[in-house]
């Protein structure tokens, strides 16, 4: 499917209204459209599918109304596939492949068979507690072309009891990586030309051969990759079934990719060699394996079992070298022009959407990216003057509120006082007349006291008057 969109635009501007050159290279074996508004550096990325393809005609076209004249003699124009051939072997270019399958499905050895290389990455054990991506970064170089390889696995996909979440971390993952090429496009200062693509250009999906089709944890990843990512699905160690049940599988999830909607990546029909690629069935079904054994006079890759031997590299036993051919050797700048061009320009697109922008006005006339930055201006400036006068007036409201209450508040405070003021005075007057009671009493009792001392007195000075004074007797 996504596919199609490459095959029904050969020769076709993609983006008409923004490129002011349109570079179309034909060749004679194959074509391949490389559509790009910007520089000659970026139609570079081109240069692996042009390295194998013999230039013939290179147009430039801007308009339908351009007059297409012949040259009497060499101008030199046709050296640019060359060109741009010797610049990006010199600085290479990226390629990000996600493994995505259960733990032990044989996603390491399969990178390894594929590049034909030891990789050291470190077993993942089956306990990890959610799903996480690690990603290794290798420097390839085959004659002079060097390949920045990064191979992104998810470790613990698919050992969780409760797998609800563990395509989320996987999704996040290649948004993220979007992300980073968006920030990096929107730059003032920008370097493009250095800068590490991470973003996914193919999404190897492993299935297990002990199933009848698609599990339900294959089916919900594979439908949230859907639209980001060139999703290629493949049979795992398929060496565990026999031809006549690989086909039923592979009937089984063609049938259940397409009762779920998923698009899978469909490899070009041509190869290089402009010859038909027949008798492919997807999903590709292939065997890993690490190991050189002895087959008759020859050493090939494969897996020795005691009934005989399983060759990585024969047609007859597996799709390994038609996945390595369509993978790495056919399509490989296939798989980054459509990340570049389709997933990730649906992704760009979706983004500044969100952010407001948006092609054309309420009119529908086109708008030019200075024109929608104005409007977002005057559009976010109104609507801040609204919120603003929102807020003052919300704002204001609560003042009052909470000055309404504050006098309320007063204005029983103030009563109470009042009514406390009062029954203190009340107390105070009643402590002041007790008080003049107990002053009186006071008074009383010390004229009493005065008095009965006075009595007490003249009662002892008459008994002294009134007595005689006699001398005690002596006896004779
Ligand atoms: P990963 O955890 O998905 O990276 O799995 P590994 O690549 O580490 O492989 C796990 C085990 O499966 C190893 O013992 C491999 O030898 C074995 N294995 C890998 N590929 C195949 C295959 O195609 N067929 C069979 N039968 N075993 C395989």
């Amino acid at each position: 499917m996504i596919h199609h969109i490459n095959e029904s635009h050969k020769g076709e501007t993609l983006n008409a209204n923004h490129s002011s050159v349109l570079y179309t290279v034909y060749s004679n074996r194959h074509q391949q459209t490389a559509v790009n508004s910007g520089s000659i550096a970026d139609i570079s990325n081109c240069f692996c599918v042009i390295s194998h393809w013999s230039l013939s005609i290179v147009k430039m076209k801007l308009s339908k109304n351009i007059r297409e004249l012949t040259l009497s003699g060499r101008v030199g124009f046709d050296s640019l596939p060359d060109q741009l051939v010797n610049k990006a072997k010199g600085k290479g270019f990226d390629f990000n492949i996600l493994c995505i399958g259960e733990t032990g499905i044989g996603k390491s050895t399969l990178m390894e068979t594929l590049f034909n290389t030891k990789f050291d990455s470190a077993p993942a054990p089956h306990t990890q507690p959610s799903v996480s991506l690690k990603s290794e970064s290798y420097e390839l170089v085959e004659s002079n072309v060097q390949m920045n390889l990064t191979i992104v696995d998810t470790v613990g996909y698919g050992d969780q009891v409760n797998q609800e979440g563990a395509s989320k971390p996987i999704v996040e993952f290649i948004n993220k990586q979007f992300f980073l090429f968006f920030e990096e496009e929107l730059k003032t200062s920008r370097c493009l030309e250095l800068y590490k693509d991470t973003r996914i250009h193919a999404c190897l999906y492993f299935i297990s051969p002990t199933g009848h089709g698609l599990k339900p944890i294959d089916l919900l990843t594979l439908k949230l990759l859907d639209g980001k990512v060139n999703i290629i699905p493949i049979i795992a160690k398929a060496d565990a079934l026999c031809s006549s049940e690989l086909q039923k599988l592979k009937m089984s999830i063609m049938a259940d990719l397409k009762a779920g909607g998923v698009h899978i990546y469909v490899f070009p029909t041509e190869d290089g060699e402009g010859k038909i690629e027949k008798g492919i069935m997807y999903p590709l079904a292939v065997v890993g394996g690490r190991d050189l054994v002895q087959v008759g006079v020859k050493t090939v890759r494969g897996r020795q079992y005691p009934w005989g031997t399983v060759e990585v590299e024969n047609e007859a036993h597996c799709d390994f070298v038609k996945l390595r051919e369509l993978l790495i050797r056919t399509n490989i700048e296939d798989l980054r022009e459509l990340t570049h061009q389709c997933h990730y320009e649906l992704y760009r697109k979706t983004r500044l959407e969100k952010m407001g922008f948006k092609d054309e006005n309420l009119n529908g006339k086109p708008l030019s990216v200075f024109d929608d930055l104005n409007d977002q201006v005057s559009r976010l400036q109104d609507e801040m003057a609204k919120e603003s006068e929102v807020v003052v007036e919300a704002n204001g409201k609560r003042l009052e509120e909470e000055d309404a209450k504050a006098d309320q508040v007063i204005k029983q405070m103030q009563s109470k006082f009042d009514v406390t003021r009062m029954e203190m005075e009340e107390e105070m007057l009643k402590l002041e007349e007790s008080k003049k009671e107990l002053h009186d009493e006071m008074a009383e009792f010390q004229r009493l006291s005065v008095q009965h001392q006075m009595e007490k007195l003249s009662t002892s000075h008459r008994t002294l008057s009134l007595g005689t004074f006699r001398k005690p007797r002596k006896s004779s």
